[in-house]
This record gives C-alpha cells, sequence and structure tokens, in this order.
C-alpha cells in the first residue's frame, strides 16, 4: 500500500508540476514549430498537459547535440565507475521522487497509483542501479592466440542510440533502454508514447540534476508517425531500441533499410499461454495468478498471459476458483489506493478492445464481463472479461487484444497442450503449471517463448534477459545480454617481438 489515502493523492494531484516541454541538450525547450499535443488523463478525460510536439528538425537538433556529446568523451569517455556514481545518483533521485513520479503514470496512462508506487517506479529506480553496479565489473576479452600476437577484443559504444518506447509502463520501458545505453556510455534520443509523456521528461530533468552531462540524454515527446520516423530514418543514429506493437516494430526495420542500416532491436506484442495441467501442485495459486496474469495494469502487458489453457479433467474445477477471483475485481479510480484495475489509456484503445469483446460474443462463451463502464465522465473503463470454450483459431485467441480480455482454452494431453501454446505469431512468455519436474524441463524446452515460468507467471528481475522469439521481437532487454545491444565489437591485434 502507499501510505497515502484517495484525497491525500487526489490533493497531490491537483498540486504537480507537468513538465509538458522537450528535454534536449540539457535544457527544457518547446518543439521549433512550436506546436503541441495534448495529454489526456483517461479515468477523467480531461486534458491533463499540452506537450511540446517534436518533428524531424527537433529530432535533427537533439541527435547533434547528442553526437557531439559522444564525440566530446564528456560521457562514453568517463570510467565506468564515474559513469556508476552518476547512473546511482539518478536512481536515487528517481526513488526521492517516487509519488511525484507514481502520480505522473497514475494520470497520463490510467494505471492504479497504487502499481505504480509500489512497482513500476521503484522497478524503474531497481533496473538503473543494477546497471550502474554491472558496468564496472564487465570484463572484455584476450583471444588465445600464441606468442607474438595479442588480440583485444572490446566492446565500444555504438554512439547515438534512438530509444521509442510505449504507454503501458513509460518510466520503466525508458529505463530499460536508457539504463544499459548510458552504462555502456551511448548518447540517447528516447521518444516517449504520445499517450504517456510525462514521465520521461522528469527523468530527462533528474538526469540533470544527477550529472549527466548535456547532450547525453535527450527526451522528445511527439507524435509517432513525425518523431518516431524521424528517429526511425535519421542517418546519424546507429542504432534504435523500440518496444511497442509488431505492426510499428516493423516499420522500424524498413525505416532501418531506407536510411542507414542502423542496428534495430524490437520488444513487440505477445498472445502468451498459460498452460494448467492436472498435477499442477496447487489450483489455488494458479487461479490467482491466471487471474493477476491477464488483468494486471488492466491487461495492457506485452507478456499477458492472455490464452489460459486448462486440462480437461480439471477445468470445471478450475474455472470455479477462477471465476471468484475475477469477480472480486472491478475497474475503478486510479487514485484510490484500494484500485486493482484502472483506466484503459485512450478512448480508442478501448473501442478497439471493445471490438474484441463483440467479436468473441459472436465466437465463443462469455462467462464474465464484457461490459465497458462510465466512472467519474470516463468511459475509459472495462470490466474484467472472460471467455470460455474458445478454440485457437479465433481472433480472440489469435490477436495480441491489450486488454482485459481472457480466451479459455480447453485441453487434453501434453502433446495438445504444446501444440495450442505454440500456434501463434508471437514468442514473449509462457507459464505451465505442474508437479512433474520432467514436465515442467521438457514442456519449458519445447515451447517457443523468451521466457517460461513454471508455477507462477511472468516471472523477471533485471538479472535475466526479457525479450521474445518469432514476432515478438529481436534482441533481449534486461540482464548482461542487453548491453550487447548498445556496443560494437571491437578487435585490436598487436604484433610483438616474442
Ligand atoms: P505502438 O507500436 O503503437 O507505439 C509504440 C511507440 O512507437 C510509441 O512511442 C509510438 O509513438 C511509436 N510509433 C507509433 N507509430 C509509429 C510510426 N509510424 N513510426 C515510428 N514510431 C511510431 O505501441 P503502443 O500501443 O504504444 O504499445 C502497445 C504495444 O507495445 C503492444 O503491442 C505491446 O505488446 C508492446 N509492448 C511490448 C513490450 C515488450 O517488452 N515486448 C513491452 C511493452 C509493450
Amino acid at each position: 500500500m502507499t501510505g497515502f489515502t484517495r484525497s491525500q493523492w487526489k490533493q497531490m494531484a491537483a498540486e504537480l508540476a507537468l513538465p509538458n516541454r522537450a528535454f534536449i541538450n540539457g535544457r527544457s525547450v518547446d518543439a521549433l514549430s512550436g506546436e503541441r499535443f495534448e495529454t489526456i488523463n483517461p479515468a477523467t478525460g480531461e486534458v491533463l498537459a499540452e506537450v511540446a510536439s517534436c518533428q524531424a528538425e527537433d529530432v535533427d537538433v537533439a541527435v547533434s547535440a547528442a553526437r557531439k556529446a559522444f564525440e566530446s568523451g564528456v560521457w562514453a569517455g568517463r570510467a565506468p565507475a564515474e559513469r556508476k556514481k552518476t547512473m546511482l545518483a539518478l536512481a536515487q533521485l528517481i526513488r526521492d521522487h517516487l509519488a511525484e513520479f507514481a502520480l505522473l503514470e497514475s494520470l497520463d496512462m490510467g494505471k492504479p497509483v497504487n502499481d505504480a508506487y509500489t512497482m513500476d517506479v521503484p522497478n524503474a529506480a531497481g533496473v538503473l542501479q543494477w546497471y550502474a553496479e554491472a558496468i564496472d565489473k564487465v570484463y572484455d576479452e584476450i583471444a588465445p592466440t600464441g606468442l607474438g600476437d595479442l588480440a583485444l577484443i572490446r566492446r565500444e559504444a555504438l554512439g547515438v542510440v534512438g530509444a521509442v518506447v510505449p504507454w503501458n509502463f513509460p518510466l520503466e520501458m525508458a529505463v530499460w533502454k536508457i539504463a544499459p545505453a548510458l552504462a555502456t556510455g551511448n548518447s540517447i534520443v528516447l521518444k516517449p508514447a504520445e499517450q504517456s509523456p510525462l514521465s520521461a521528461i522528469r527523468l530527462a530533468e533528474l538526469a540533470a540534476e544527477a550529472g549527466i552531462p548535456d547532450g547525453v540524454l535527450n527526451v522528445l515527446p511527439g507524435l509517432g508517425e513525425t518523431a518516431g520516423q524521424a528517429i526511425g530514418l535519421h542517418h546519424d543514429i546507429d542504432c534504435v531500441a523500440f518496444t511497442g506493437s509488431t505492426e510499428v516494430g516493423k516499420l522500424f526495420l524498413g525505416y532501418s533499410a531506407r536510411s542507414n542500416m542502423k542496428q534495430v532491436w524490437l520488444e513487440c506484442g505477445g498472445k502468451s499461454p498459460n498452460i494448467v495441467f492436472a498435477d499442477c501442485p496447487d489450483l489455488d495459486a494458479a487461479a490467482d495468478m491466471a487471474a493477476f496474469g491477464i488483468f494486471f495494469n488492466q491487461g495492457e502487458v506485452c507478456s499477458a498471459n492472455s490464452r489460459l489453457l486448462v486440462e480437461k479433467s480439471i477445468k470445471d474445477a478450475f474455472m470455479e476458483k477462477l471465476l471468484v477471483r475475477v469477480r472480486a475485481i472491478r475497474p475503478g479510480d486510479p487514485l484510490d489506493p484500494q484500485c486493482r484495475m484502472g483506466a484503459m489509456v485512450d478512448r480508442s484503445h478501448t473501442d478497439r478492445v471493445m471490438g474484441y469483446i463483440e467479436a468473441g460474443r459472436k465466437s465463443a462463451r462469455l462467462v464474465h464481463g464484457g461490459e465497458r463502464i462510465v466512472l467519474d465522465r470516463s468511459d475509459c473503463f472495462v470490466m474484467p472479461t472472460v471467455f470460455d470454450q474458445v478454440s485457437n483459431d479465433m481472433t480472440i485467441a489469435r490477436d495480441e487484444i491489450f486488454g482485459p480480455v481472457l480466451a479459455v482454452i480447453e485441453f487434453e494431453g501434453e502433446e495438445e497442450a504444446v501444440s495450442i501454446a505454440n500456434d501463434t505469431i508471437y514468442g514473449l512468455a509462457a507459464s505451465v503449471w505442474t508437479e512433474g519436474l520432467s514436465r515442467a524441463h521438457r514442456v519449458a524446452g519445447r515451447l517457443r517463448a523468451g521466457t517460461v515460468t513454471v508455477n507462477g507467471v511472468d516471472a523477471g528481475s533485471p538479472m535475466t534477459p526479457f525479450g521474445g522469439f518469432r514476432q515478438s521481437g529481436i534482441g533481449r532487454d534486461l540482464s548482461l545480454h542487453s548491453l550487447d545491444k548498445y556496443t560494437a565489437l571491437k578487435t585490436t591485434w598487436i604484433k610483438y617481438r616474442a
């Protein structure tokens, strides 16, 4: 719990200063065109702020500042232990501003403030800290040549990193890119999603306060088709790290091909299966996590367990347990500390989710929810929705809905479970509930997913890579492996007289 009451959160929200300008080369600036776009609180429909709408010309300015900072060595040239100190200071500043960040996240995209306060913001600070602490402990290599040759294999920063991130975890997704890119010495041009730009702008301000030099971290709010595309097509950006939909991820591959062949790292969509076998060790825990796995963050989670595969012999008993949990969840005011499900990010996304629910009604059996509800004059709230008797070829089992909609699919035996689970274009995450050690390893090995959690859902940490097989993406965020995305290997071969 947050320790604040609903009226205290509301009071703090009323007094909150909302950052609304771009942060380029160490300064808060308007877009060169002077244009702005509105960011709206989906829980009330009110305009929160009018934010600088950056365009290609602003991206040009930010990239040249980033390049200049990189070439000067003001950050890249610092010893890793020095970069560590500055990044740790930034992690601390995020913690010092915990309530402020939690509010920015909740107001901007509708998530429960309590979740942002207890998870998103502390996790973001934790990821920055993890990379800060790691970077002066990672060694390079010496090749096993013979006498007379010394071949050094070193990781070098790429230069200017473009980062384009989504709205579902605005601060965390930004930090997943920024932390390893900064740790390795790069300069960054980050574009937050237009639905949720506020926390990233605030992060850039605090980064300057922590001592990140001018030009090293630039944050440009703007629309996808303008600022996002300009980053994708820029000739002086060395790599783009993207998180978002598979559809837009593919555009970035095209942008790279049409410009300078920049490296493109993609964290995209998912349709993750959660498989409950009859030998599940704890059906209550599995029911708790099945509900959490799809309704947390309003179902707006790339790795949401949106397909629940249940073995026939336990299906009725399991559904009973699940529905007890689901009935206890209702969308509510995100500023209420008791709220477990907030508002969908905006009206058009709510419309999209409702379209899938209508499609589901025509093909499967609706056993809970299905309604859009109005709270505080906003109609961006969707009841937790469960469809039973789903077959894996239905649209609600194939498309990433990115909302609180669960598709329940029955199976008989391991073979069928694995085949349904893998019958998708995605491969981000999967869960398996079983008591059998051999089955756990066997099934985990056969599932085409970046993370398989056994007897839990969606386990993860800065220590472990996160990302997908197939059209869920290319590359991995988190862990030491993500340092590879922001560095190139250089061999220096020295001949000497032995
Ligand atoms: P989105 O693809 O619409 O937008 C993501 C970002 O791309 C935003 O900053 C947006 O402005 C930008 N963008 C949009 N159109 C663009 C264009 N034509 N050119 C350049 N940039 C453009 O995704 P979203 O709706 O913000 O987020 C939801 C998606 O993100 C879901 O598919 C979800 O699965 C995915 N996601 C994936 C992960 C992961 O780690 N795999 C994590 C979170 C979210």
